[in-house]
């Protein structure tokens, strides 16, 4: 008999007691005479966990005053183990495993073999259904098949009676799982308390029992089809706007999306008489017990791409498409995803979205440097926490010590609150400084500025007293549209910034789309050859090339700051010329715009970013054409160290405290040096308390920063003696210590300053 086979006899008639109008006990009891018979098995069992124990709710073969008294505890017994592992045993002396134990009142003691498969739903245990057989013999492959298949029926009927405690599972559940602590990366600092949400939610399967077997294959072909044509599509487009390592895994998606072999697997599953959904989920929780018997980490990766693509495709067979910001969020929530564009992030409610957690990203990855601007912390590289993590779940998320706790038990959820209340606090500190010119202890007026993309960003000039927008990254409006915004609306978005500036400097900074800020409606003419997009056609080499989308932004701009001062900063300069052509496209349409009696800004300055090393080379003979220059840190470091910045592999191996970044921004403050062009750092670095440290002792005064780190920085200035640390900088640039942060932190430590 077939796997297949053996548990469609089961499910046919498992599907009449489940539609039976009997009490759910009753049915129980039918059910383990039905499994019992058809596996040919003395005794069945059904455990089911209730208050944190597995009480037997049901028996064939043991003894029925055992039922509702035998509880096992989880963990304990062959039964406990089951539970507790989520895994399969399959035993032909019992007594020989070293979990077994006796429970007299059941009267097992002649039966010798024993199989057990968890009753798992959503990726809890919430019971054990096992068989026993007095001859000591194994049970075959396609018995074990078939009982797993029934176990997921099960799961199906005792969720719908009530009889382990509802939908959250009680207390019961926590007991599977309970408290968990992952040690991720640091993105962006602060405390956040919310639920679970999958960015990708996960479809809960409402029916396993198929009705009509044709009818599901057919909806299983048609699913199929439909994410192959995504992933060719994804595919097709991989090449603008993602990195290599994000092609290599659709790769992956395609080998699966077009296996023989998984399709045929789902095929017999819904033989067995599974309903489309469950056939897929059935699958897969077989591959997971595979998998988790192989402990090499690049299966364990596969087999993460493997489960994105099961709920791919359950999702198109269950119509349950979009993501969770579509559906909407309805409580305080920590998104949960293995990774995220920054569009994407863009999508959710900011009331709601307080903190998310990734199984990649990196520090300056676009969707970090967003939710930085947005205040959402952010803890990363959290390896495999979708699998550990379930919708709903209580997550505590600690981005100042890169750690995040799962159902967190009342003490530490007391703990945490009260840490977050201080850190409160420390917050309303800083706002006091709002108001306060950050001055150094020497007096050297540090001039701490904002960055900001989004429209309300503006708002946060006020709130934290930052002199002005030292980095508008405008692509941030095309980011979030659906299709290219039209001159107006652009014009509207910078007339709306600097009205809300009140007179504090904006610098705009023409579009940045390419490296991992895609946009879909925007099409790449060298896409074919572009494999690695961050260093290709991107920033101003797009925009000069796409001329009609630099003119647009000029014209925009000089609309919109008529009246004003307009700064303009060009992205990824790399040789002289780049900014003079992009120049003269302004200057063009200004002229034009002039001829035409539209009212100009009161001064345009131009500036380029210095995020190309090879502009370094050259700086001085372009500094004479130049208002300021401003260092863009998160693309220097990754064209300096040839480390891409968003390659999670990556994201801890490089330090900005190392001496060949220090000594490259020593080399440009010293060419700026003497000229009257403003000389700032606008990179994720100037950020944080340390690095900021380090920049201003070589000489920086001008800093661009998320806003969430203004007051935090400005406390930090108002420590500072530039000449100390000016010094104790060159000492070091000359000599370099073998571990320049710890150095700086001891430094920092000597002086009182407190770094993060
Ligand atoms: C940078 O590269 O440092 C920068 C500030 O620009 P972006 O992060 O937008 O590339
Ligand atoms: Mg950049």
């Amino acid at each position: 008999m077939s796997a297949a086979s053996a548990a469609r006899s089961i499910l046919t008639t498992l599907h009449e007691v489940m539609a039976a109008r009997t009490h759910a006990q009753a049915k129980l009891n039918q059910v383990v005479e039905v499994i019992g018979d058809a596996l040919d098995s003395e005794v069945c069992s059904i455990y089911l966990l209730r208050d944190g124990m597995l009480e037997l709710f049901a028996t064939r073969g043991l003894n029925q005053a055992a039922v509702h008294v035998t509880r096992l505890g989880v963990g304990e017994g062959l039964t406990g183990t089951i539970a507790q592992n989520i895994e399969t045993l399959n035993l032909d002396q019992a007594a020989t495993h070293p979990e077994f134990q006796y429970r007299p009142e059941t009267g097992e003691e002649k039966f010798h073999s024993f199989a057990g498969v968890p009753i798992v739903r959503r990726e809890r245990a919430i019971g054990v259904l096992t068989v026993q057989h007095v001859e000591p013999r194994r049970y075959e492959e396609v018995e074990i098949e078939a009982l797993q298949t029934v176990a997921m029926v099960l799961a199906e009927l005792i969720n719908n009676a009530g009889l382990v405690d509802g939908e959250t599972l009680g207390g019961s559940a926590e007991t599977v799982s309970g408290q968990l602590i992952c040690e991720g990366m640091q993105l962006v600092n602060g405390l956040a308390i919310g639920e679970a949400v999958f960015h990708q939610p996960r479809v809960h399967i409402e029916q396993t029992v198929a009705e009509d077997t044709e009818a599901e294959r057919q909806r299983v072909y048609l699913a199929f089809d439909r994410m192959r044509e995504q992933i060719d599509a994804m595919t097709s487009q991989a090449e603008f706007g993602m990195g290599g390592e994000h092609v290599q895994v659709l790769e992956t998606y395609k080998m699966f999306a077009y296996d023989e072999g998984w399709s045929r697997r789902i095929n017999e599953a819904i033989d067995s008489g599974l309903t489309a959904e469950a056939a897929i989920e059935r699958v897969q929780q077989r591959t997971r017990m595979r998998m988790r018997e192989i402990s090499d980490p690049l299966l364990q990766d596969r087999m993460h791409d493997l489960e994105d693509l099961a709920n791919r495709l359950i999702r198109i067979v269950s119509g349950q498409l979009g993501t969770a910001a579509q559906k909407g969020l309805s409580k305080d929530t920590i998104l949960v995803a293995k990774n995220l564009g920054p569009a994407e992030l863009l999508e959710y409610d900011k009331r709601r979205l307080k903190g998310v957690v990734l199984e990649e990203g990196s520090l300056t990855a676009h969707v970090v440097i967003v939710a930085r601007a947005m205040g959402i912390p952010v803890v990363g590289r959290l390896r495999n926490l979708r699998g550990q993590v379930r919708e709903g779940d209580t997550v505590l998320v600690d981005g100042d010590k890169a750690a995040v706790t799962l159902r967190p038990g009342q003490g530490v959820l007391t703990a945490f609150e009260a840490r977050f209340a201080q850190s409160r606090e420390k917050k309303a500190a800083y706002a006091k400084l709002r108001d306060v010119e950050p001055f150094t202890r020497d007096g050297e007026r540090i001039e701490v500025m904002m960055n900001a993309g989004l429209r309300d960003d503006v708002g946060m000039l006020a709130m934290t007293g930052a002199d002005g927008i030292g980095l508008y990254r405008t692509e941030f409006q095309f980011l979030v549209s659906a299709t290219l915004p039209q001159r107006e609306r652009q014009e509207r978005l910078y007339r709306d910034v600097l009205e809300g500036a009140k007179g504090k400097k904006v610098i705009f900074r023409t579009v940045d789309i390419g490296g991992d800020k895609s946009l879909p409606y925007l099409s790449n003419s060298t896409a074919q050859e572009d494999e690695n997009p961050a260093m290709g056609w991107r920033a101003l080499r797009l925009a000069l090339e796409r001329e009609g989308l630099m003119k647009t932004q000029a014209r925009a701009l000089l609309d919109g700051a008529a009246g004003r001062e307009l700064n303009v900063m060009f992205p990824m300069v790399s040789e002289p010329w780049e900014f003079d052509a992009a120049k003269a496209v302004f200057e063009t349409q200004r002229e034009w715009l002039k001829a035409r009696k539209h009212q100009l800004p009161t001064a345009i300055n131009y500036g380029v970013m210095l995020e190309v090393p090879s502009l370094a080379e050259t700086l001085d003979l372009l500094l004479p054409r130049l208002s300021f220059v401003s260092i863009g840190t998160n693309d220097l470091t990754q064209f300096l160290f040839a480390a891409d910045r968003a390659n999670p592999a990556l994201a801890e191996r490089y330090d900005w405290l190392s001496p060949s970044i220090l000594r490259f921004l020593d080399r440009v403050v010293k060419t700026c040096a003497g000229t009257p062009v403003h000389l700032g750092v606008c990179g994720e670095m100037g950020g944080r308390r340390l690095e900021a440290l380090a920049l201003i002792g070589l000489g920086i005064r001008r800093l661009s920063i998320t806003p969430a780190a203004v007051g935090p920085i400005k406390e930090l200035v108002r420590k500072v003696d530039t000449k100390e640390i000016g010094q104790a900088m060159r000492g070091w640039l000359l000599n370099p210590p073998e571990n320049m942060r710890h150095t700086l932190q001891e430094w920092a430590r000597e002086k009182g300053i407190e770094f993060d």
